[in-house]
């Protein structure tokens, strides 16, 4: 087993034994692809959620947020494109009877190009050292513009093949590259065929009167269909946005890779209604601000990467992933999308409504450009849980695991502990907890011997441990231990508040993003 993969079992296994994640319904020997958070889950995921919101509404004047239902009416879809077009193109291997995206093979081997070149740049840095110029040297050095070239070429010919619906040179593409199975290495392989990814659900009693409906695959349409409830409610200004986190659902084809790819799952999204021709603009800024969120939760930059869309769905005019450093390689974790007037217009027509703008400053009806950013709260929730995830080797020899989450994320801020079950210490313990409570998530422990009631908040999370021993009760003193470096200063009980509030409250993390 590589040493990827061992990582990320891991991070499953760690998932599940600390109340993290489980598999949904597993006493019936669980369902594909669908997963529940548990105790400790539910509070993380709620706090990236929460961090999210207030980054986005909070923090922006012409933001505001939305909490749009999940089922919707069907004709939403059709306007949307989803009906006709939210299909991926599956492909079988006729020996494994393993089903694969015929598009992720594709990238998958560009993906391989991609490390090739990776490996020249990086000899090269050993090479010249200091001197090293990285741009020119990826501009002229032949191996890696060949291997950049290849790559490119590959990624237009499948873009084209799909767009215009050729899934024949799809296919012929994969023969000509040579890929194989990744699990068995047989090239043997079936047509390339499209598959809807939405789910069907039915509204009404009896069936003749049943009316067809979908579980959203997205959430982004819920904001459409709003667009002007909320801009007149809301008196906003062009150019505004608004937010939304809820489920969205997928029938994926191919789900194995733990939380990174659900059948249901949660996006966080936002909608920026821009006046046309502005929306390039508005484009930059989101790649950017984004991109500082995400580093604000210091999991280090060499993790994250712009990837710019070749192939452009049917709405957009442009597109970015940023993509994250996962155990198993860097995958997608949000979308930014130049939307155009696509769904605004599409939802005109479709309903036989008008959703226009009014702009006082140039006098004259519109409908907004809008520039989207949407990402996966399960695939934050991986992002952070397998970076933060470590087993150390300390001074004396011994090992600890640490879950090193952004402390602003954990689930729980403290743990109090006394030092022994007995003497008054457990009292003063459940005080401290009490009083703390108001303010932040926090727990009492006292089964075990110190060290190991240690061991487990590290391996929960916890940022901060309180100990109250013999001392406290003559100076109203405790210990506080710090996660991360493990260090404990003694402080009087009167000032935890604060001490907890500097390093876990959100300001001092989203200031970080203004750096
Ligand atoms: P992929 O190419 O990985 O299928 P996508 O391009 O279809 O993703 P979008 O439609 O842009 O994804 O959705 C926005 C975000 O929603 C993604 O960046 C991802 O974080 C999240 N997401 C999409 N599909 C899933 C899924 N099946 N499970 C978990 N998160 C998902």
């Amino acid at each position: 087993m590589s040493k990827q993969e061992d990582i990320f079992k891991n991070v499953i296994s760690h998932a599940k034994e600390y109340g993290f994640i489980f598999p949904s319904s597993e006493i019936y020997d669980g369902l594909s692809a669908v997963y529940d958070y548990g105790q400790n889950g539910a509070e993380l995921k709620k706090n990236i959620r929460e961090y999210w919101w207030k980054a986005m509404v909070q923090m922006h004047e012409n933001i505001v947020g939305l909490d749009a239902a999940i089922l919707m009416h069907p004709t939403t879809w059709k306007a949307s494109g989803h009906v006709d077009a939210f299909n991926d193109p599956l492909i079988d291997n006729k020996d494994s009877k393993k089903r694969y995206r015929a598009d992720v093979l594709i990238e998958d081997y560009c993906e391989k190009l991609n490390q090739k070149a990776q490996k020249e740049i990086d000899k090269a840095k050993e090479r010249f050292g200091d001197a090293f110029d990285e741009a020119q040297f990826v501009a002229t050095n032949g191996r890696v513009v060949e291997y950049k070239a290849r790559q490119k070429e590959i990624l237009q010919r499948m873009a084209s093949g799909l767009d215009s619906g050729n899934l024949e040179d799809v296919k012929a593409l994969i023969e000509e590259l040579g890929i194989a199975d990744p699990e068995t290495g047989s090239k043997n392989w079936t047509e390339v065929r499209q598959f809807n990814l939405m789910f069907g659900t039915k509204l009404g009693a009896s069936a003749e009167n049943a009316m067809d409906l979908y579980l959203r695959p997205e959430t982004a349409q819920g904001i459409f269909v709003n667009f002007l409830n909320v801009q007149k409610s809301g008196r906003m200004k062009v150019p505004f946005g608004i937010a939304q986190t809820g489920k969205a659902f997928r029938n994926e084809i191919v789900a194995r890779q733990f939380i990174f790819r659900m059948r249901e799952f949660e996006q966080m999204e936002m909608q920026f209604f821009v006046r046309p021709g502005e929306e390039m603009k508005y484009y930059e800024y989101w790649k950017e601000t984004r991109l500082n969120w995400h580093l604000s939760l210091g999991l280090g930059k060499e993790n994250y990467r712009f990837h710019d869309h070749e192939k452009l769905a049917h709405y957009a005019n442009a597109a970015a992933d940023i993509e994250f450093n996962f155990p198993f390689g860097f995958k997608e974790l949000e979308g930014i999308h130049s939307r155009t007037d696509f769904d605004l217009k599409a939802h005109e027509q479709f309903s036989g409504r008008k959703l226009q703008y009014f702009d006082p400053e140039l006098n004259e009806n519109y409908v907004p450009y809008v520039v989207e950013t949407s990402v996966g709260l399960d695939r934050m929730f991986l992002a952070i849980f397998s970076k933060s995830l470590k087993e150390e080797t300390l001074e004396d020899g011994s090992t600890r695991t640490v879950l090193a989450l952004p402390s602003v994320l954990a689930p729980t801020k403290a743990a109090v502990l006394p030092l022994v079950k007995k003497d008054g210490l457990p009292d003063v313990a459940h005080k401290i907890v009490e009083e703390l409570r108001w303010d932040f998530n926090v727990t009492y422990d006292e089964k075990d011997a110190v060290g190991r009631r240690y061991r487990r908040q590290d391996a929960l999370g916890t940022p901060f441990c309180i100990t109250v021993d013999h001392q406290t009760l003559e100076d109203d003193t405790v210990t506080i231990r710090h996660r991360d470096s493990m260090q404990q200063d003694r402080v009087a009980i009167s000032e935890l508040r604060n001490i907890i509030n500097d390093e876990v409250s959100m300001r001092t993390w989203l200031l970080k993003t203004a750096k």
